[in-house]
């Protein structure tokens, strides 16, 4: 198990899904989180269960640069360092370039690919003068792939890809190492929307070759070793957490 004793993670969208697991994960461990999110009740919340000394949470839209650079700012200004961050907010992206207007495009785009640039910007301000730290960016298995039907967020997710291969290079040399997860189909509120359509949800079960989807600190526990110490040698990397899906060609018999 990965020490987070007297370590800080900086993680958005961490009022939910793969984010909250991470920030429960990083304080149980006896590490620190700064947490952002659009959802102020949600963060409140998670503050409230992992307690006021362990965690701050800054209401923050991860599509703007300026709330990006507050919300990492008054983290570190709050507990006097930052060591790791998990750029994880996002937004699904359903509808293919037929339907999709530039609007809904670029929407997607900014809160899902910007986001990552804006925070990764935002973090390095600070890891590079200390010669140290570690980010971790969620994309998706849908960023490694075309995906029918949702060409946004498989753009910004590829984006986020190699824009975080690109970042890792940057900075290899500086003490910082930067990765990709790449979660396959996790049951958050993001995804639960499908549940209320069974036959689309049966799709995604049969696809994935463990025959079930994933739970969030499946993906929380990679997540927070690979922000860890412990992943001392890995950086550059995109790492699929999918139960299979990205090993194979077609469909299960
Ligand atoms: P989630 O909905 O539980 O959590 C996402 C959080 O991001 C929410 O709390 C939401 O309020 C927040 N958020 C959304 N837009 C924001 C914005 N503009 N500013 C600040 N916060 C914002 O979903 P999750 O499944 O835990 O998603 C986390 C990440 O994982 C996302 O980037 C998502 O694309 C990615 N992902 C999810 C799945 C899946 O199947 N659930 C699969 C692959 C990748």
């Amino acid at each position: 198990m990965a020490d987070w004793n007297g370590k800080v993670a900086l993680i958005t969208g961490g009022a939910s899904g793969m984010g909250a697991s991470v920030a429960r994960i990083v304080v149980r461990e006896g590490g620190k989180v700064g947490l952002c999110d659009l959802n102020e009740e949600l963060g409140a919340r998670m503050v409230d269960e992992l307690g006021k000394d362990n965690a701050v949470f800054h209401k923050t839209d991860v599509s703007s640069l300026e709330e990006m650079t507050a919300f990492v700012d008054g983290s570190v200004d709050h507990f006097g360092q930052v060591d790791a961050m998990f750029n994880n907010a996002g937004i699904g992206g359903m509808g293919s370039v037929i339907d999709l207007d530039e609007a809904g495009f670029e929407r997607v785009i900014r809160v899902d690919l910007f986001s990552v640039f804006f925070g990764c910007k935002a973090v390095l301000k600070h890891m590079i003068p200390a010669g140290k730290g570690a980010i971790l960016n969620n994309a998706s298995i849908s960023g490694m792939f075309g995906e029918y039907g949702m060409s946004s967020y498989a753009a910004a997710k590829g984006g986020v890809i190699n824009l975080s291969r690109s970042i890792a290079l940057d900075v290899a040399r500086r003490g910082i190492r930067v990765n990709t997860l790449c979660p396959g189909t996790v049951d958050t509120p993001l995804f639960s929307g499908l549940k209320k359509a069974p036959s689309v949800f049966d799709t995604f079960v049969s696809n994935v070759p463990m025959g079930r989807i994933g739970a969030p600190d499946e993906i929380g526990e990679v997540a927070a070793f690979l922000l860890s110490d412990k992943a001392s040698y890995l950086t550059g990397a995109v790492i699929p957490v999918d139960g299979g899906i990205t090993c194979k060609t077609g469909f299960p018999d």
